[in-house]
């Protein structure tokens, strides 16, 4: 405990400063994980990196929890109440960090270290979560099923983008494999006696793009082939394809996954082709943002002078495993701007502004404004229980 005890202000006033202090070793720490980027589950050097930085500034680590190697633990503290902090630092295929998971990393860690003084001064604990695989993978759904998430009161995340935004909009999302499997013969001598995996896939694809036009605003089907076929004078025997079905929640969710089938059931009947489907284990639910949290988050972003979108009112995201974390625990997900123009997620030019100066800052900013989020929780039990109060209904 600190001799005199400071007030909330103060206290965000020294939590800022305890930021600007870790500047120099948080950029070194983006730049080395955005440098070296790891595809999820592979997160090896990132995971590393972040905790031996957490473990020298007094947080006890565990390694590999929810039995992902990846996924760590990280908690100054020991006693209720627990806020977390979530950090992401997956890569992109081929892309590499064009989602901007250095920032997330770094921020939600720099925001914890810089928390560490709350905790001294007002009891509870600040835990960092390290989620590997977010993109395509679900980490969080996993360590939430594996019990990672056990004990948490609260949960905070801030993703690199376009605007300041203090909630998300993330669709219920599920991914689906396709095979159609015909036969192969000569496509000149004897087409008459070959089936056409291939036209099959595209009858599936049109038949998706009719559908598209007659479901619910905020849908997205879209997909890609993974496998066309060898040579052009074969009837393509087999061919392959990969689907994301998202809906804004899981019941039109359910809904969506019947109507695709059909496309692809459809497709099978008109060519002769026979098909299997697969869907993806993880189902990514959609966000539930907690708006006591994101109001205080929104006010401490502004604060630092920049101006915080309203409530819900920019759609521009996918989906994320936080959307299945803020169905169990009260959590934010909001969104930091980095890029000044329209730069957007998953393109190529996201990447070099990952590590930009405003990326620098943009991911300082986040990290301020966690920590001084962290302080409004820890600091006032009432704040916390409104908080709790909003996700059990209890307040409308
Ligand atoms: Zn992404
Ligand atoms: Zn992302």
């Amino acid at each position: 405990m600190s001799n005199k005890a400071l007030t909330k202000a103060e206290l965000k006033t020294e939590v800022i400063q305890r930021v600007d202090e870790q500047r120099q070793k948080l950029v070194e720490l983006s730049l080395n994980i955005h440098d070296n980027p790891e595809p999820g589950f592979k997160e090896e050097k990132a995971s590393a990196w972040l905790t031996d930085y957490l473990f020298k500034n007094g947080f006890h680590i565990e390694k590999g929890i929810g039995s992902l190697p990846t996924a760590f633990k990280a908690a100054y503290g020991s006693n209720k109440p627990v806020i977390a902090l979530l950090a992401e630092y997956d890569a992109l295929p081929e892309l590499g960090h064009a989602c901007g998971h250095n920032i997330i990393a770094t921020s939600s860690t720099g925001a914890a270290v810089a928390s560490k003084l709350i905790v001294d001064s007002f009891g509870g604990t600040v835990v960092v979560l390290g989620t590997p695989a977010e993109e395509l993978f679900g980490g969080k759904i996993f360590m939430l099923d594996r019990g990672a998430f056990e004990g948490i009161d609260a949960a905070m995340i801030v993703h690199p983008g376009l605007k300041d935004t203090s909630t998300t909009q993330a669709l219920a999302c599920i991914g689906i494999d396709i095979q159609f499997f015909g036969k192969a013969v000569h496509a000149a001598a004897y087409p008459e006696q070959g089936i056409n995996a291939l036209e099959a896939m595209i009858l599936a694809f049109n038949a998706v793009n009719s559908l598209r036009q007659h479901i619910q605003d905020r849908s997205r089907i879209h997909g890609i082939i993974t496998y066309g076929g060898e040579s052009a004078n074969i009837v393509p025997p087999y061919c392959a394809a990969s689907f994301l079905v998202r809906a804004q929640d899981t019941g039109y969710l359910d809904e969506l996954k019947q109507k695709v089938l059909k496309c692809f059931e459809g497709a099978a009947l008109a060519t002769g082709a026979r098909f299997e489907y697969k869907w993806a284990d993880v189902v990514y639910e959609p966000m539930k943002n907690n708006l006591t949290m994101a109001r205080l988050f929104a006010q401490n972003l502004e604060t630092l002078g920049r101006k915080v979108e309203p409530f819900q009112s920019y759609f521009a995201f996918g989906s994320t495993d936080v959307g299945n974390i803020s169905q169990v625990i009260p959590a934010i997900h909001p969104s930091i701007a980095i890029v000044s123009t329209d730069v957007l997620l998953h393109s190529k030019e996201f990447v070099p502004a990952a590590i930009s100066e405003l990326g620098h800052k943009g991911m300082l900013d986040a990290a301020k404004a966690l920590a001084m989020t962290v302080a409004d929780l820890l600091s006032d039990p009432k704040t916390l229980k409104e908080v709790k109060d909003e996700f059990s209904g209890s307040l409308d």
